[in-house]
């Protein structure tokens, strides 16, 4: 038994046309001698009836807050629908499918109620009804407590769903459908030249994914990663190859460079010691872990303590701030630039290329940090798309 899991995402779910593709897709698995088990996202995108964010806005912020239980039931609507459709348009073309809530297929949560974390998947329901012949329609991005409550796994949770399923079923390949050919050098909404990634690794899919890049969940490769199963990322609408995560190698014909990604909504905050010549200065960064604010970058000198958070939490921050009667300097609108890459390793002059490249065109950089395979640089929004594309020519993506 070759099992393949399919996930589809909310747009590819979307039209009449595109689930005839869908269809065609899941044929085509059978007819090169797979099992496949689909999984399916909620229909559309904001806006769209059943699509997550449109039910949500059925509730009262308030309960919201309050009742994470009840809300997570609410949201597994829109993925539940899904399947029963999905299902009856692979029945139509004689193919015989059964839908499958994420508790009917065996995924088991914590209830941590809005950002469930699986504990185990019972895979005995899948496996009777592939011994059966039929294909099995999982909504994504849910789960159920060992109690029978319905949970949900954050955002991207389709993706962990397909992950973490074809992990248990140990299955040949993850496919992950969405509206682009797959990971590209850099998000294509922004960098027209932006080109396809035929063959990346896990880690690196991990740092584009964690920074930005969303056509996959960081979360879900993760899964993937330990149990080394293959993700294919495609296109819906075409018949291409898309792109191959694996525990592919670093080779000497591979760029320096991989793909760059950014993330909005990032305000940068300035502490001066000679503005705050107290013990509060001190302990500012416990202070700030204690009220569970994730900082972002972080860069402390003797004389000054800058470091970027994600714009929703910058109301608590300056709260705090306010509490410990510390002076400080904000600067909003700003964005993060990832640019990754296992090439870059031991590599010299990287850093140096990319603030020079930024530096003719009078982009100023705010903040920078590094690790092993990614570079860190912030801007201000207002130069996003032109320093996105810059980097991507500078460092050769766009051939
Ligand atoms: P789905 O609904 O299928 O899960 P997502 O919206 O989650 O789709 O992910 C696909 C989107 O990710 C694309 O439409 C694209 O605009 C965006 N994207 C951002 N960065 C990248 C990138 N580096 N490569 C490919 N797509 C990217
Ligand atoms: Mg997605």
């Amino acid at each position: 038994m070759k099992i393949i899991i399919q996930k589809f995402g909310g747009t590819s779910v979307s039209t009449e046309e595109r689930r005839n593709q869908v269809v065609a897709k899941v044929k085509k698995a059978i007819k090169d001698g797979y099992s496949p088990v689909v999984v399916v996202s909620a229909i559309g995108r904001s806006g769209d009836p059943y699509a997550t964010d449109t039910l949500l806005s059925l509730i009262d912020d308030n309960y919201k807050k309050g009742n994470l239980q009840g809300t997570d039931m609410l949201m597994c609507c829109g993925e539940i629908i899904s399947t029963v459709i999905m299902s009856n348009a692979l029945i139509n073309e004689g193919i015989n499918a059964i839908p499958l809530t994420g508790g009917q297929a065996g995924i088991i949560t914590d209830d941590k109620f809005t950002e469930a974390n699986v504990t185990y998947v019972n895979t005995h329901n899948i496996r009777e009804l592939i011994k059966k012949g039929i294909v099995p329609v999982v909504a994504g991005f849910q789960g159920i407590t060992k109690e029978g409550y319905f949970t949900t796994l954050g955002r991207g949770g389709s993706d962990t769903s397909a992950c973490i399923l074809g992990a248990y079923l140990k299955a040949g390949g993850i496919e992950i459908y969405t509206d682009v050919d797959g990971m590209m050098t850099a998000d294509p909404r922004i960098v027209e030249k932006a080109n396809l990634i035929q063959n990346i690794s896990y880690q690196e899919v991990f740092q584009l994914a964690n920074q930005g890049a969303k056509v996959i969940h960081p979360k879900a490769v993760n899964f993937a990663k330990e149990s080394n199963i293959p993700i294919y990322i495609k296109n819906t609408m075409k018949d291409s190859e898309g792109t191959l995560i694996n525990n592919k190698a670093f080779s000497s014909n591979d760029k320096h460079i991989t793909g760059i990604t950014h993330l909005n909504d990032r305000v940068q905050i300035i502490v001066k010691l000679s503005e705050n010549n107290n013990g509060n200065y001190r302990s500012l960064l416990d202070k700030i872990a204690q009220k569970n604010i994730s900082l972002d970058l972080i860069n402390i000198f003797p004389t000054e303590q800058i470091f970027t958070i994600d714009s929703k939490e910058k109301t608590i921050l300056e709260g705090l701030l306010k509490e410990l009667n510390i002076k400080y300097k904000v600067k909003d609108d700003c964005c993060k630039i990832a640019i990754v890459g296992i090439g870059m390793m031991g590599v010299p002059g990287i850093m140096a290329k990319i603030i020079n490249t930024l530096r003719k065109e009078n982009i100023e950089i705010l903040q920078t940090a590094d690790s092993n395979m990614t570079i860190w640089i912030l801007i201000e929004k207002k130069n996003l798309e032109k320093a996105l594309n810059l980097l991507h020519e500078v460092f050769m993506l766009n051939e």
